[in-house]
């Protein structure tokens, strides 16, 4: 077996001992003689899968007992719709922090069900950096404020939690979920899609405050209506089977390297390392404003950008996969989620001196 340190956005690299375990458990899931992909969701192997992985994602991220977790599809791209259909309960607008790509997505389709109010916006500024609190415009009628902890193009994060009083607050978590403690209680919704940091792509995890739910708009599709979906524990249809259980075993590693805290240190370790390698050289530059630089996504260019080709050619050739910035910003983009290896980023920033010296 040869896995390489592979730094796509996503999907993303799993754990390397989690794809074995999966890989051992494929043809005969625990003396069940099939596999988990092949099982009825509703047979009592499942369920006792389904209900692990729900226990282990509740132990890990501290989820109080007034919160549900639903398992569902649609990617995170469906909960920009889902979100204002279950949220809006009666009010008519809601609040957005739009600090980037994601955002912005979100806020085009919130605004298709409702009036969408930018309280703080990053746009003119590139999206390479948060607006301070202080200048944003919250509503205190809004129905809920929105926001993205971490912007996976831009490579912009927050290190904080926004402060909207009673107004619910919703994150799309999806590229920073798991990377480090979260204090759930200080959200009313929190989703995200799995291929970044919890999973294989299908499953989309949706935290909600249980108070939140049972007021859908009366268009909602009922298979995006939250309470249908905690009243069924998920399984209103036939749930994204495998990605669930691989998810449940995500969660197991999660808690065998230490839980969030220990994510966070190692995360933290890795991300200063590369920012640093970045900051010290006139080659690499990485635009966003240092207080808020996304421990997952890291973007950077390459001297004047002529030489990508050849930097992501000699990448791949060492072993370092899938660098190549999104096409909406171009440059490279290093994406180091939980599961790319500390020894992964030595690699990188390893090579990326060596590249400098031959080519800087
Ligand atoms: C990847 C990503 C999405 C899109 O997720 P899908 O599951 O493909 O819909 C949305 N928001 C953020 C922050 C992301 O990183």
């Amino acid at each position: 077996m040869n896995r390489v340190y592979n730094f796509s956005a996503g999907p993303a690299m799993l754990p390397t001992t989690v794809i074995e375990r999966a890989q051992a458990e494929m043809p005969d899931w625990n003396g069940s003689g099939m596999s988990v992909m092949e099982m009825s969701h509703r047979g009592s192997e499942f369920m006792s899968i389904a209900e692990h992985a729900e226990a282990a994602l509740r132990e890990i991220m501290e989820i109080p007992s007034n919160y549900r977790v639903l398992f569902l599809q649609g990617g995170a791209t469906t909960q920009f719709a889902a979100v204002p259909m279950n949220l809006l309960r009666g009010k008519d607008s809601a609040d957005y922090l739009l600090t980037g790509m994601w955002g912005k997505k979100a806020v085009a389709e919130a605004g298709r069900y409702c009036e969408v109010n930018l309280a703080a916006d990053s746009s003119a500024q590139n999206f390479m950096e948060i607006p301070a609190p202080d200048a944003w415009s919250l509503d205190a009628d809004a129905a809920y404020v929105h926001y993205t902890p971490n912007e996976t193009i831009g490579g912009v994060e927050f290190h904080w939690i926004p402060d909207t009083g009673d107004v619910p607050l919703v994150a799309d978590m999806s590229s920073t979920i798991l990377s480090r403690p979260v204090s759930v209680e200080r959200y009313g919704v929190i989703y995200a899609g799995a291929q970044k940091n919890v999973g294989p792509a299908g499953l989309t995890l949706l935290v909600v405050r249980e108070d939140l739910i049972g007021d859908a708009i009366a268009d909602t599709p009922t298979i995006l209506n939250y309470q249908v979906q905690a009243d069924s524990a998920s399984m209103f249809n036939t749930p994204p089977t495998y990605s669930w259980y691989m998810a449940g075993l995500v969660f197991d590693w999660v808690r065998e390297q230490g839980g969030l805290r220990a994510m966070a240190e190692v995360n933290k370790r890795k991300a200063d390392k590369l920012y640093e390698a970045i900051d010290e050289s006139d080659f690499y530059s990485n635009p966003v404003r240092p207080d808020c630089r996304s421990w997952m996504n890291v973007p950077f260019t390459v001297g004047d950008g002529s030489r990508d080709d050849v930097f992501l050619a000699a990448a791949n050739e060492a072993g370092l996969l899938a660098l190549k910035g999104h096409r909406l910003v171009g440059g490279m983009r290093a994406s180091i989620y939980n599961a790319m290896p500390e020894e992964g980023v030595d690699a990188l920033v390893d090579f990326m001196r060596e590249f400098e010296k031959n080519n800087g």
